[in-house]
């Protein structure tokens, strides 16, 4: 079969980890300081149930509350990673902003989403707890899942997840 082309976009706000989680999962390597500004199109391909997808990641500069939701973000774009810290309330609040927006801009009342918790490494400074985060996921209908970019914990479960999502909406894998 040939591979299936995917657009995924990673939003959050700043410094949550967005660009750390593109790079360790397309590079296998974790960065430490990767200029904040900077938006990039990583493209990896991966396998799922003998059919490759070649994602291409969008690794958006930080976005607040106050920010307008660029027209680019939501057109031609399968599926999104919603990234907030856990170590930062306001990241967790910023998370809903966008997630309200994207529902407004695409018109449709649901999305492929996986909502991600990163920095569980940082367990000393947690402030939003898993059960926070996965009572938002579940408002949304959305997957929940907390990683780390830098221990490379549950990095590429966000993709893999997240093309599955995609293949729901799109009628190619029926629910059970
Ligand atoms: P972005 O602005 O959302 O793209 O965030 P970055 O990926 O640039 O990361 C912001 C800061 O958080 C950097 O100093 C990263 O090294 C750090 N960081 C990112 N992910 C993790 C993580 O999982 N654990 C820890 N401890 N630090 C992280
Ligand atoms: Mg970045």
């Amino acid at each position: 079969m040939p591979p299936k082309q995917r657009k995924i976009a990673i939003m959050g706000y700043r410094s949550v980890g967005k660009s750390s989680l593109s790079i360790q999962f397309v590079e296998g390597q974790f960065v430490d300081s990767y200029d904040p500004t900077i938006e990039n199109i990583f493209t990896k391909t991966i396998r799922i149930n003998s059919q490759d997808y070649e994602l291409k990641v969008v690794d958006t500069a930080g976005h607040d509350e106050y920010s307008i939701f660029p027209s680019q973000y939501s057109i031609n774009v399968h599926g999104y990673v919603l990234v907030y810290s856990i170590t930062s309330l306001k990241s967790f609040e910023v998370v809903k902003t966008i997630h309200e927006k994207l529902l407004d801009i695409t018109g449709k009342s649901h999305v492929p989403v996986v909502l991600v918790g990163n920095k569980t490494d940082l367990h000393m400074e947690r402030t939003i707890t898993a059960d926070e985060g996965k009572r938002l996921a579940d408002e949304w209908r959305a997957i929940f899942l907390e990683t780390s970019a830098k221990q490379n914990a549950s990095v590429s479960d966000i993709f893999q997840l997240l093309v599955t999502e995609i293949e729901k909406a799109d009628g190619n894998i029926s629910e059970k």
